[in-house]
């Protein structure tokens, strides 16, 4: 392995932490060194390492956790050395070496941006990107779908940001959010692996059938409710305007007040539960974020304005809320729909979060080119944005690139799961839009994750192909994915730094 050679100048009587890494970035090809990833430990040196087929930390000579760390050990030009691999536990004592390492919570920060890496590999490429820009990146983003059907854990997933971080030398802080949660277990499980953000979804407690009922149903559902509860909620709200800073009012009248309790009103005793029962007590300061974004019908402003000062009064801190918008988001794609009502209703979400003191929030927000103009503007540069999917597909086009025949046999193994990955997303991919693969030249393979139906096609298949196996219990995909990933990993961190750039500059991020 190179990396020994490079072990001589680390001996070197006086050297300068700062001349090793340009010489490591100079020669990163000979090397395999990451510049960032060196670092003086008491009278050891720690970097990572990469070679054909994996990365390796480096510990090059002894400290107080020397032992602690699981590897390999070797006697290098007289010192002791452990080669040891990136996993879960060895990165546990990486983070008490750097603390730069674990998490936070983003209070203050005005953009955040979730930018979730399902396979592990994608986080070193976006803090390339955004290292000097006004953007703190939550690296560590998924939600429990997510989870099974890549079938990794928090610990892996945080694990993998982690390394990320240590491996550039990013010490401007990073978040986890645990995403779409519902369960108090599933807020449990992600509080525990340390993670910084908690983002609730309680869908489940939203009476989406309440927008249909007829007003018959809406009195008679609505006096069931506590009398006592009523009387509050009828003197807080009802016949009652509010006005937002900027003078803007909203109002609460009697025809759609009782429907909108209706729909919400169990979602928010949820809601005060969950956060006063375990993020209030558990020690750290956790971004809370609020997802309303799951329900049939677009979120109205009245809505909007009721559900988050109905949280504010149960005690809830909020950080950020997700409303559902008016058009679709969906997975991979631009934004469907007008995109002149999306602004008029955006226009007054920001502004009732503002008034209230917490940032909107947008889900699915991959290549939303359409909107992202308008996020950045109405915001005036302050929310937080989801991205996930993006990133895989962006993997997908350097394994289409790169390693064309996988690319045919997961393309084809998408189509024929196709209809098994639609009962976990939405999409309006159409697969006879698809052309047949057989009949494009390899370097034509690329441009299919230019277009939107063979992007949503690859996009929602993410989780079968990760799992599918073979008759003898070997991955049919996963370990190519991964080395083919491995070996081009330069590529695969251009390609992000290019398309989640263009994300940014298209928020009007410099
Ligand atoms: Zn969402």
């Amino acid at each position: 392995m190179n990396w020994k050679e490079f072990c001589k100048h680390l001996d070197q009587e006086n050297v300068k932490i700062e001349e090793l890494k340009q010489l490591a970035e100079r020669d990163f090809n000979k090397y395999g060194i990451y510049p960032g990833s060196i670092n003086k430990y008491g009278e050891s040196w720690l970097f990572i390492a990469r070679d054909c087929c994996s990365k390796s930390l480096v510990v090059y000579g002894k400290n107080e956790y020397f032992e602690q760390f699981d590897g390999t050990e070797e006697t290098i030009n007289g010192k002791h050395v452990k080669i040891c691999g990136l996993n879960d536990d060895n990165c546990s004592i990486i983070m008490k070496m750097f603390p730069y390492t674990k998490p936070v919570n983003h209070r203050g920060k005005k953009i955040t941006m979730g930018l979730g890496d399902r396979l592990g590999l994608a986080s070193p490429g976006h803090l390339r990107l955004i290292k000097d820009m006004p953007v703190f990146p939550v690296l560590a983003q998924q939600s429990i779908r997510e989870l099974n059907l890549t079938g990794r854990n928090y610990r892996n997933v945080l694990s993998a940001a982690a390394w990320a971080v240590y491996q550039e030398g990013y010490t401007s802080g990073f978040g986890a959010d645990g995403d779409h949660l519902k369960t108090p277990e599933e807020i449990k499980m992600a509080l525990d692996n340390g993670f910084t953000m908690i983002t609730l979804d309680c869908s489940e407690h939203i009476d989406n059938k309440a927008a249909s009922y007829s007003q018959e149903e809406v009195n008679e559902k609505y006096m069931s409710i506590d009398e006592q509860e009523r009387a509050r909620l009828e003197n807080a709200y009802l016949g009652k305007t509010f006005k937002l800073y900027d003078g803007t009012e909203i109002t609460f009248n009697e025809d759609n007040f009782r429907r909108m309790v209706l729909v919400y009103i169990d979602a928010i005793k949820y809601t005060i539960n969950i956060y006063n029962s375990l993020l209030k007590s558990c020690g750290r300061n956790i971004d809370f974020e609020m997802s309303i974004d799951e329900t049939l019908t677009p979120t109205s402003p009245e809505s909007h304005y009721f559900v988050a000062s109905e949280l504010i009064k149960g005690g809830v801190e909020i950080t950020s809320l997700a409303p559902r918008f008016c058009g679709e988001f969906q997975k991979g794609i631009d934004y469907i729909g007008d995109i002149s009502t999306f602004e008029k209703e955006f226009i007054m979400h920001v502004k009732i979060a503002k008034t209230l003191g917490y940032k909107i929030s947008v889900h699915s927000g991959s290549d939303k080119f359409k909107v992202f103009p308008i996020v950045g503007k109405v915001t005036e540069g302050e929310y937080h944005l989801k991205t996930a999917g993006t990133n895989w597909l962006e993997a997908v086009r350097i394994i289409a690139a790169r390693n064309p025949a996988l690319y045919r046999r997961m393309h084809k193994f998408a189509l024929e799961n196709l209809e098994e990955a639609k009962k976990y997303y939405h999409i309006s991919a159409d697969p006879s839009n698809i052309p047949d693969i057989d009949s494009l030249a390899d370097s034509e393979l690329p441009v299919l994750m230019d277009k939107d139906d063979s992007r949503q096609v690859l996009h929602i298949t993410y989780g079968l192909i990760l799992k599918a196996k073979n008759q003898d219990g070997t991955y049919t995909f996963k370990d190519e994915i991964y080395s083919t990933l491995h070996k081009y990993e330069q590529d695969y961190y251009n390609s992000l730094i290019n398309h989640i750039g263009k994300h940014l500059s298209g928020l009007g991020i410099k």
